[in-house]
């Protein structure tokens, strides 16, 4: 296994199935075509939680920071599950199984009024 760093993915090539990428070295300009039988997007880490800023309680990297038992804010009355959230894993059922705890504790907000 090797590390290509610091390049641009310009070209995804293939027909049927992916068989190449295409980078440019953003140092160099070097343009290279590698084959490839598959790729994987990894589109990175930073929530766009830009409009929760003042709201609630956001960590360093921007994401929500939520009571894991209940998924509570630090503003009353709002819930947050998923991606967006400070769990260390992200992943379908991570929040999907997040967002029902969110609902149980809502129902339980809601008929404690
Ligand atoms: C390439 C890739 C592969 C993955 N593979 C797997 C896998 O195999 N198994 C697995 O379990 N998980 C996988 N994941 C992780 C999984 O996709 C996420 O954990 C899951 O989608 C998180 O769900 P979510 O609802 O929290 O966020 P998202 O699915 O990201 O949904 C957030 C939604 O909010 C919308 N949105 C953003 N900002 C705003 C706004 N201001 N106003 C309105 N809407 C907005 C977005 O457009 C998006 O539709 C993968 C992720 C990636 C990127």
């Amino acid at each position: 296994m090797r590390a290509v760093k610091n390049v641009e993915i310009t070209e995804v090539k293939g027909d049927k199935f992916v068989n190449a990428i295409v980078y440019r070295d953003k140092e160099t300009n070097k343009v290279t075509e590698l084959p490839v039988g598959g790729i994987f997007v990894e589109i990175g880490q930073l929530p766009n939680t830009e409009f929760l800023k003042g709201v609630v309680d956001l960590n360093d990297y921007g994401h929500v920071v939520i009571d894991p038992r209940t998924q509570k804010t630090n503003t009353q009355g709002i819930w947050s599950a998923g991606d967006c959230t400070d769990v260390l894993y992200h992943q379908n059922n991570i929040a999907a199984g997040d967002a029902v705890r969110a609902l149980e504790d809502i129902f339980q907000y809601i008929h404690s009024k």
